[in-house]
């Protein structure tokens, strides 16, 4: 792959500066006398945070969303098209990614499908900084038996799929509303220690919520599970297109069924305390291309 980008070595610009709206000149027949413009919806980014790509094609450039392509480290994301010429991508940076500066990059395709241009975009990777906290959970959930070892396998397997298959559509429209009204009682990344044991980090946000409190869509999606699962009880998962999938564990009833769509606000479910918890509350994850990021930053950076 990369023999054949270096024919195109010499079209490698560099865009610099620490605020990332810049353009690049001209550099293909196909461009003419026209230029790109990328920008970050922050120069400066936390592990497990959301960034927002924004691509401006060049005047008199012909350009559809599959003509573009997003890197990061070593994974590919997909932009859509958010107006006249204009292209946007939702990036999820991994939980502890190495701070440092990184890259991200856009490839644009010719009509003939050569690389035509590519942008660079520095973005410098901050830790977090996610404390740490300790919990009791029962120990069936902390050293499953072989049997629930076979059970957690399939589960993982089947949301694997789900995050393999995701929709070309944008189904959102707008920042992302809470699911519920309910105090934040866990943040996202937090390290978790369960009976003493470092097991993982927290892979999303929970919410206050009795058993029985409503979960409402926070966006427009397709249900592609609602199901029992091993870890996270019943839950529900929303695909809102182009990598971008939210879940609602632990419920104590689901409300939708898989293939459904559903508009924002539509009720889910009833929160409750299935799968492996210390007491009844709403679990929301956010997962961009795979990556389990900040439900927060669907509110604060998602357009
Ligand atoms: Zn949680």
């Amino acid at each position: 792959m990369y023999v054949r980008f270096d024919r195109w070595f010499m079209m490698l610009i560099l865009v610099t500066g620490a605020l990332a709206c810049q353009s690049i000149s001209p550099t293909a027949a196909e461009v003419n006398e026209s230029s790109a413009a990328a920008e970050l919806s922050t120069s400066i980014a936390a592990d497990g945070s959301i960034v927002l790509v924004t691509v401006r094609a060049p005047a008199g450039m012909k350009l559809d969303e599959e003509a573009l392509k997003g890197e990061f480290a070593d994974f590919h994301f997909p932009f859509y098209r958010a107006g006249e010429g204009l292209f946007e991508a939702v990036l999820g940076i991994p939980y502890s990614y190495k701070p440092g500066t990184a890259e991200v990059r856009v490839l644009i395709s010719a009509a003939d499908g050569r690389e035509a241009m590519r942008l660079a975009l520095p973005l410098t990777i901050i830790d977090g900084n996610y404390d740490a906290e300790k919990l009791r959970v029962s120990p069936k959930h902390l050293n499953p038996s072989p049997k629930d070892m076979i059970r957690i396998r399939r589960d993982q397997k089947e949301v694997g799929a789900i995050y393999r298959n995701i929709s070309r559509t944008k189904l959102w429209d707008g920042p992302f509303r809470f699911p519920m009204n309910s105090a934040i009682t866990s943040v996202y990344g937090t390290k978790r220690v369960f009976n003493g044991q470092l097991a993982s980090y927290h892979s999303g946000l929970d919410l206050r919520a009795a058993v029985g409190s409503r979960v409402h869509a926070p966006a427009k999606g397709k249900v592609v599970l609602a199901k029992d699962l091993f870890f996270s009880g019943k839950t529900v998962m929303l695909d809102h297109g182009y990598g971008v999938v939210t879940f609602y564990a632990h419920l104590s009833r689901m409300r939708v069924k898989k293939g459904q769509m559903v508009e924002v606000g539509q009720l889910l479910g009833l929160s409750g305390a299935t799968g492996r918890v210390s007491g009844p509350h709403l679990h929301w994850s956010a997962v961009i291309q795979k990556n389990k990021v900040n439900p927060m930053d669907l509110i604060k950076v998602l357009k």
